[in-house]
C-alpha cells in the first residue's frame, strides 16, 4: 500500500517537486487539508532544521494520526557568508523591496534582483552556492524523522530558463551546463536538494 503523507506547504513550486518525488516512489503526497485556513506559525528558527521542525510539529496537530511533512529550504551563497539562508523567501523584503498590494506576486523577481545586486562585481570562481533542504516528518505533534539534501552550483550574472521557481533561473549546475530553471521536473527531482532530502526521508520511513 502506498505511504500517505500530507505536505504542509502552500508553495506551488515545492508541491510540484513533492509530486514528482511521489511519482518516482510508492508514495502519495497531498497538501494538508484546509491549510489555507490554519494560521501560519512564525518561522523564527536560526537554521533550516529548526524551521522545518517547528512547522512539521505545529501542522501535524491539525491532522491527528497522519504523517505531516514540512520543508525548510533555501540558498546559501559563499561570497555572502551563507546568505540568504533561512531568509531566502524574504531576502528582498528584508531590504524593503515588496510588491504593492494590488500587484501580482513578484517576490521571486525581487529576490533574484537583490541577489544579483549583492553579487555585482564578484567573479565567477567566487559565485559558488548551494541549495539546502531539510525535511521533517511529524505525527501528532512529535517530529520523528529529519532528512537533509543539498546541491552545489554557481550564481549566474543573468537569469536563464523559465521553469522552476525562486532562484532557479540564476542557479547554474556546471555538470549539466544548465540552470535549475532549464531542467525538466524528473531531472530536477533526481539531483535537487529537495529530491535528495525526499529520497533520504523515504529510506528512513522504509518506503
Ligand atoms: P521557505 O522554505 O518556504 O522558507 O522558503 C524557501 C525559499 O528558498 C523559497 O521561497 C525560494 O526563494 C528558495 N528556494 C528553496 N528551494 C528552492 C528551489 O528548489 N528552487 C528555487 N528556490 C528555492
Amino acid at each position: 500500500m502506498a505511504l500517505h503523507l500530507y505536505a504542509a506547504t502552500t508553495s506551488q513550486g515545492k508541491l510540484r517537486d513533492f509530486r514528482a518525488a511521489a511519482e518516482a516512489h510508492s508514495l502519495l503526497i497531498e497538501p494538508l487539508p484546509e491549510l489555507g485556513e490554519i494560521p501560519a506559525p512564525e518561522e523564527n528558527g536560526l537554521t533550516f532544521a529548526e524551521n522545518a521542525t517547528l512547522k512539521a510539529v505545529y501542522y501535524s496537530r491539525f491532522a491527528p494520526g497522519e504523517w505531516v511533512l514540512a520543508d525548510d529550504s533555501g540558498l546559501e551563497v559563499d561570497a555572502l557568508n551563507g546568505a540568504p539562508g533561512v531568509r531566502s523567501a524574504r531576502f528582498a523584503a528584508d531590504s524593503g523591496l515588496t510588491d504593492s498590494p494590488d500587484a501580482n506576486d513578484n517576490t521571486d523577481v525581487w529576490n533574484n534582483l537583490v541577489l544579483l545586486q549583492r553579487l555585482a562585481g564578484v567573479p565567477e570562481a567566487r559565485r559558488t552556492a548551494r541549495y539546502r533542504c531539510v525535511l521533517v516528518a511529524a505525527r501528532d505533534g512529535v517530529a520523528l524523522h529529519t532528512a537533509e539534501g543539498a546541491v552545489e552550483g554557481l550564481i549566474l550574472e543573468a537569469p536563464q530558463g523559465t521553469g522552476g521557481f525562486g532562484y532557479d533561473p540564476l542557479f547554474y549546475l556546471p555538470a549539466l551546463d544548465r540552470t535549475m530553471a532549464e531542467l525538466d521536473l524528473e531531472t530536477k527531482h533526481t539531483l535537487s536538494h529537495r529530491g535528495r532530502a525526499i529520497a533520504a526521508l523515504l529510506t528512513m520511513l522504509g518506503a
